[in-house]
């Protein structure tokens, strides 16, 4: 190993730094509660899927529980015992949610009224918010508690779309001159969608429904964040107004132009993602006939064109859709029906991801948990079967799925799981040295027990702490480090104690 490569081996000792790390307009999935169905699923006639030379080979071999035992033989008992515990953690966490959902409920309702009955602002007045009414998908593993919602606004019935990158960003054109609410948010060339120009506006209204609008606790207030060139969102938090203006919640709306079935997906995205080894063809072609929707998001690189006015695609809905429904067989997961690890592992990976990036946020500035997302979608592809992800082989499955990140990432290839020509580790996103140290970062939590799988968040301040619950466990390389580490100290504490007495008896003897 040569010095440039030992330099960014990751240290993992040390205190940990908190930070505002994810990139959260790709983050507006988290594994939701199932829906039931009933039935099974086609398997798709055993056809072959799409091509998958990208993909890890360890991936591409169908196994049994048995061989992925053998496979991952590295996973000592302890090490399975700490991730089973992480995973209840997290199931414990996930239910908390639901105090911090009321209060973003209210102010999502609020907001909503307020756009409706806004008359400077015609084209947000049909605004509505997707999933209404259900639940918000809770972004962050950990504390504070963050929120994504989508604010979605009607795109025109036709439009041209000009791709600019492989399949994900876009520049979108009307047919015509509009005359339309939408006519405030076109360029000079009046055909141009601007989605600066909409974001901007968004910034301008939630400001002016702050000024009216009071928190349910008065002891709260909302304020919005200063915008980020990069993100596509209107961040907002909710902050103590009793001392220390601490953030409670955190909240992100996204503006979503949500295309007419009529427009259909752009044609790189078409054929649908490959799914039919493992929801089955009909499932491929229901998730196609979801809505396709853009989101104001700037093309990253130096020499992106457009970048101020490109749209990205978000499959943020599809990706829900699959998640809900997640099994090979239709009734996975549903209350008397066999149950599986997927969604478990999913939330592992994307706290294991967190916790790297607040141990690590300047080497790890470009990882954001869309990239354990992307790698985990391929993984159910390959291992398509609900006898793979069996509850008991959660410790085996979620390595397995770290290794195939791993992997990802030491090809310099993560595709696009619904735009495979799109490398979400090339280098014009992802810098090289950055995903170097994301190799030797998840080989070392590997060799190491995963200490990073709990990362020290903050309790959220609206979770009231139980006095009687139990102090968190640590991770067994950590409690061996201990165990290890404790009767030196006693010794050479002992010996510099002996060495002081005979000292001082030395000068007594002396001085008498
Ligand atoms: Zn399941």
């Amino acid at each position: 190993m040569d010095r440039r490569q030992r330099s960014q081996q990751p240290a993992l000792k040390g205190s940990c730094s908190s930070t505002r790390v994810m990139d959260r307009e790709d983050e507006a999935l988290t594994p939701a509660d199932v829906t039931p169905n009933a039935g099974q699923r086609s398997s798709g006639g055993g056809s072959a899927v799409r091509k998958r030379k990208q993909l890890p080979k360890q991936q591409q071999q169908p196994e049994d529980g048995c061989s992925e035992l053998k496979e991952s033989s590295a996973l000592s008992p302890e090490v399975a015992d700490w991730i089973k515990d992480c995973a209840r953690e997290l199931k414990i966490r996930k239910d908390d949610r639901s105090r911090a959902a009321e209060v973003v409920n209210d102010f999502r309702d609020s907001l909503l009224k307020f756009l409706k009955s806004s008359t400077d602002q015609p084209f947000f007045q049909s605004a509505e918010f997707l999933n209404t009414g259900s639940y918000f998908e809770k972004v962050k593993i950990h504390s504070p508690d963050e929120f994504d919602m989508m604010l979605k606004l009607q795109a025109p019935a036709r439009f041209q779309t000009t791709m600019l990158d492989d399949g994900l960003f876009y520049r979108l054109d009307l047919l015509h001159p509009t005359r339309s609410p939408m006519k405030a948010f076109v360029l000079e060339n009046e055909l141009t969608v601007s989605p600066s120009r909409i974001l901007s506006e968004m910034y301008r209204l939630v400001r002016k429904f702050l000024k009216a609008y009071t928190a349910p606790d008065p002891r709260c207030c909302w304020e919005v964040n200063r915008k980020r060139p990069s993100s596509p969102a209107v961040t907002l938090s909710l902050r103590r107004t009793d001392g220390g203006g601490e953030e409670l919640i955190s909240v992100d709306v996204v503006p979503a132009l949500v295309v007419h079935s009529t427009q259909g997906w752009p044609q790189a995205v078409r054929r649908g993602p490959n799914v039919d080894e493992w929801l089955g063809k009909k499932e491929r072609q229901e998730i196609m006939n979801l809505p396709c929707i853009f989101v104001p998001k700037r093309l990253k690189g130096p020499n992106a064109k457009d970048t101020k006015e490109s749209w990205r695609i978000s499959f943020s809905l599809v990706e829900k859709e699959m998640i809900k429904n997640h099994g090979h067989t239709k009734t996975c997961c549903e209350a008397n029906s066999k149950k599986c690890c997927r969604k478990q592992c999913l939330m592992l990976l994307k706290s294991l991801i967190e916790g790297l990036k607040q141990r690590f946020p300047e080497e790890l500035e470009d990882l954001c948990s869309y990239h354990g997302k992307t790698a985990f979608l391929h993984t159910l592809s390959l291992r398509s079967t609900d006898a793979m992800w069996a509850p008991k082989q959660l410790p085996v499955c979620f390595l397995n799925l770290l290794e195939t990140l791993e992997e990802f990432a030491r090809r310099r290839t993560l595709p696009h799981y619904f735009v495979p020509e799109c490398n979400l580790f090339s280098t014009r996103v992802f810098h090289r040295k950055s995903l170097d140290f994301l190799v030797s970062a998840l080989k070392q939590q590997r060799a190491e027990g995963l200490p990073l799988l709990k990362p020290p968040g903050p309790v959220s301040p609206l979770r009231p702490v139980s006095p009687m619950e139990e102090p968190s466990r640590r991770p067994p390389m950590a409690a061996a480090h201990d165990s290890h580490f404790t009767p030196t100290v006693k010794l050479v504490f002992a010996l510099t104690l002996v060495l002081c007495v005979l000292y001082i008896i030395k000068v007594t003897a002396n001085v008498n």
